[in-house]
């Protein structure tokens, strides 16, 4: 039976990297006999502009019936101005939760080739693999009360909540365990339990599932110490399981570790597995339309919506060597442009990928 896609290209440069990253797929899907159907659809901004919505109900449902969803990226300052609650970074929110994509798998690979594109010493960062398990659709981006309002003495105020419930803990503390069984067998779980009633619950939470995964050395570390220890030492993580804040902020971080952020996928997976993949960078609206987006972060992301969604592992290993040879051969979008290199653009980027995985 066929395997349905549901490409959502979304905004600024998401429509180029993506026509990249669709080549890459039709090129696995016949050569690896893989039997996907791919629909396209839209979300963010350009939902918006279509559906007056970022997010329409026909989308959704596509996007419920679909197997898998590719996506761009969503956002520009076309719409910094309209109402709030319909920005582009809303749809995405919005699909995110009603789809329980609850677990966001953000890999920080440091492919070789690129050791210089890092701003870290070639020493501290050459060989990193860690992968970043970031709660996704519960904490402080989703609590209420949230509010905003003036008190008596006229001062403005605002407020968010941070709220974890045990059954939230234990399915992410689950993918970050199982993540870690099939890597290098530690993990490191994210918090501030020295102040924070939601982490308390967290660290115990994550000690109960624990007992389940014997094999697994498990860490603590308080969040703040894991900013500065990300910089310090980061070969020291394998995975890293966080909560929705801390694991926005410290995967952008460990993003930086590799050179760029054009470089990296993500994965956004729920209770079954069906996921929704996207490269970790935004619509970069500063050089939308111009040909020069690194396309490699969504065309690694086919690469991940193979591994996680259909165990297709010879397909997915076989577009990450593509991307690697790729890089070999010396060539290079702007973001990771270092010297004795030559610089090309999305398509040409997109076209040599392609090529290189036709030739395995
Ligand atoms: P951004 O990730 O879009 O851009 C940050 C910087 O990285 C920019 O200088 C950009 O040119 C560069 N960059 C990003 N992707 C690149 C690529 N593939 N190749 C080369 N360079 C690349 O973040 P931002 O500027 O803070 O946000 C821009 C818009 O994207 C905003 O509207 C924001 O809300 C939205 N956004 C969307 C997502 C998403 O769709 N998942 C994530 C983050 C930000």
């Amino acid at each position: 039976m066929s395997k349905q896609i549901l490409i959502l290209p979304g905004d600024g440069i998401g429509p180029e990297i993506m026509a990249e990253a669709v080549k890459v797929l039709e090129v696995a899907n016949s050569k690896f006999n893989l039997g996907f159907e791919l629909s396209f659809d839209d979300l963010g901004g350009a939902a918006y502009d279509r559906y007056g919505v970022p997010l329409a109900d026909e989308t959704l449902e596509r996007a419920r019936a679909a197997d898998a969803i590719l996506l761009g990226a969503v956002g520009g300052p076309k719409w910094d101005t309209i109402d709030p609650a319909l920005r582009p970074e809303r749809g995405l929110l919005k699909i995110r939760s009603e789809l329980g994509l609850f677990g966001n798998l953000r890999p920080a690979i440091l492919y070789p080739q690129l050791a210089q594109a890092s701003t870290l010493k070639p020493e501290v960062v050459s060989g990193l693999d860690i992968l970043i398990v970031r709660e996704l659709t519960g904490g402080i981006y989703f609590g209420k009360p949230r509010e905003r309002t003036t008190l008596e003495n006229g001062e403005r105020m605002a407020f968010d909540t941070l709220p974890y419930s045990e059954s939230e803990v234990r399915r992410i503390a689950k993918v970050g365990f199982d993540m870690a069984m099939v890597r290098n067998k530690k993990l490191c779980s994210v918090d501030k339990a020295n102040v924070l009633a939601s982490s308390q619950l967290w660290r115990e939470v994550v000690e109960e599932v624990a007992k389940d995964y014997p094999e697994v050395e498990l860490s603590h570390m308080y969040v703040d110490n894991a900013a500065m220890q990300l910089v310090r030492a980061p070969k020291q993580f394998d995975v890293m399981v966080t909560d929705n804040m801390f694991g926005d902020i410290l995967s952008d971080q460990a993003s930086m570790l590799t050179g760029s952020i054009g470089m990296l996928p993500s994965a956004s997976l729920d209770v079954n597995n069906k996921g929704m993949y996207e490269p970790c960078h935004g619509s970069a609206p500063d050089i939308a339309g111009q040909g020069i987006a690194n396309p490699l972060a969504t065309i690694l992301s086919v690469s991940m919506m193979l591994r996680y969604s259909f165990a297709q592992v010879a397909a997915a290993d076989a577009i990450e060597q593509a991307v690697s040879q790729v890089l070999d051969q010396g060539l290079r979008t702007g973001d990771i442009l270092s010297e004795g290199c030559r610089k090309v653009g999305t398509v040409e980027m997109g076209d040599a990928v392609v090529a290189a995985l036709k030739n395995l």
